[in-house]
């Protein structure tokens, strides 16, 4: 299944409040980009991936979605223009007629294009991939929204409620998945991946790419892998299998 269309925008359009006060929620953003764990820097020889393999993906199944709300605070998106940091597709082979479920969300992209036309440096990527946005030095152009070619990007039109400690938001501000970093840089792993196997389909595999003995490493070398518009070479650190 090619997952490539004239359009890439038609092909993907399918689809703080801190515990404590002496912390800035900006202080902590900054903590995430220089550090994997109190006092170690964010490595460079770890590129942090997920691999997809759509053919445990449930159609109908949302676990990652719900997950992914619950886990940064997000209201459940009802309209195109609500805040969405993952979402479901589905993916037509035109060829076979097989239809293909399968969560799209921020590739983490190596070349990332919404941090090279981010006037303010809001959008920047850590030494280990993964791509962020300081909320407190975005300034809302959505400049980032309009390079994304993943539609992966949600600016947010209306006050946040339900803030989480991890995760702050802010009105006016350009958000999109963070890969759940507070959870990585202790040691776990993204609440969408976590919901996915508790759901019993394990579609989605989150490890280091650069570790050869990591099991998403050796899935990437022994399966035939896809990386979402390929062509643009953006060099992107979510992978799919089955596509
Ligand atoms: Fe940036 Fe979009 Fe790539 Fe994420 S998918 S790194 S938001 S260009
Ligand atoms: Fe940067 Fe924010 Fe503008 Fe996006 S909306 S390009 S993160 S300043």
């Amino acid at each position: 299944m090619n997952p490539v269309d004239a359009s890439r925008r038609s092909f993907l359009g399918t689809s703080a409040a801190f515990a404590g006060v002496a912390l800035a929620p900006g202080v902590l953003l900054y903590e995430y980009a220089a550090a994997k764990a109190p006092g170690a820097a964010a490595s460079p020889a770890v590129r942090w991936g997920m691999l997809v393999d759509t053919t445990r993906c449930a159609t109908g199944c949302t676990a990652c979605v719900d997950a992914c709300n619950s886990e940064h605070g997000l209201p459940k998106a009802t309209r195109p223009t609500d805040a969405q940091w993952i979402r479901k597709v589905e993916l037509k082979d035109l060829r076979t007629g097989a239809v293909r479920s399968a969560p799209v969300m921020c590739q983490h992209c190596a070349e990332p294009p919404c941090v090279d036309v981010c006037p303010t440096g809001a959008s920047f990527k850590r030494a280990d991939g993964i791509v962020l946005v300081d909320r407190h030095t975005c300034i809302g152009c959505r400049y980032c929204m309009m390079a994304c070619p993943y539609k992966a990007r949600s600016f947010v039109h209306e006050p946040t409620t339900g803030q989480k400690t991890d995760t702050p938001r802010g009105k006016g501000c350009v958000e999109s998945c963070n890969l759940c970093v507070h959870r990585v840089d202790k040691g776990g792993t993204p609440a969408c991946v976590e919901a996915c196997a508790e759901a019993g389909h394990r579609a989605i595999v989150f490890g280091d790419l650069n570790d050869p003995a990591s099991e998403i490493a050796r899935r990437v070398r022994a399966a035939t892998t896809t990386q979402l518009r390929a062509d643009l070479r953006t060099d992107n650190g979510v992978r799919y299998q089955g596509l």
